[in-house]
């Protein structure tokens, strides 16, 4: 897949105005680096978004250009927030989306947490609330 392909990025994009406080959110966590926020609609009984503070449109951009303190940081968000959830004993999923054929929607780079019930091992479609997926 080309570059082109992708849109740049769009600073009107909802994600964006949550970070500046322009739309609400359910907040999970913020720190430096990230902010955590339940998805709008939800496909398990914890699905949780993260997102980097940073103007980052998919994870190739973000592993293109971030630099290592937001890289560490932003992961180490993730794994806390996980932990937080009281996800780690049990389990959990994680989610990247990149680009047209991986589902994005949203064009600022976030990480799905998906936990509180079994997944499926099929890895080919998002977890829905009707399947194990
Ligand atoms: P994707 O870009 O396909 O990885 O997914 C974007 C996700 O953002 C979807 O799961 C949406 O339900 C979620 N979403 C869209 N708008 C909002 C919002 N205002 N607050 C929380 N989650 C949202």
């Amino acid at each position: 897949m080309s570059d082109s392909m992708i849109p740049a990025y769009d600073r009107t994009n909802v994600f964006a105005r949550i970070l500046r406080g322009e739309l609400p959110c359910k907040k999970v966590y913020e720190d430096d680096f990230a902010l955590a926020f339940h998805d709008i609609a939800p496909l398990a009984p914890i699905h949780v978004l993260v997102i980097p503070k940073g103007d980052y449109i998919s994870q190739a951009d973000f592993g293109a250009k971030a630099p290592p303190e937001m890289m560490v940081g932003f992961w180490r968000a993730v794994s806390k927030v996980a932990r937080d959830l009281g996800l780690d004993t049990e389990g959990y999923r994680i989610v990247a989306n990149h680009g047209p054929n991986g589902g994005q929607l949203v064009f600022h780079f976030h990480v799905h947490i998906f936990g509180g019930r079994t997944m499926s091992h099929a890895m080919g479609s998002m977890p829905s609330p009707d399947n194990a997926g």
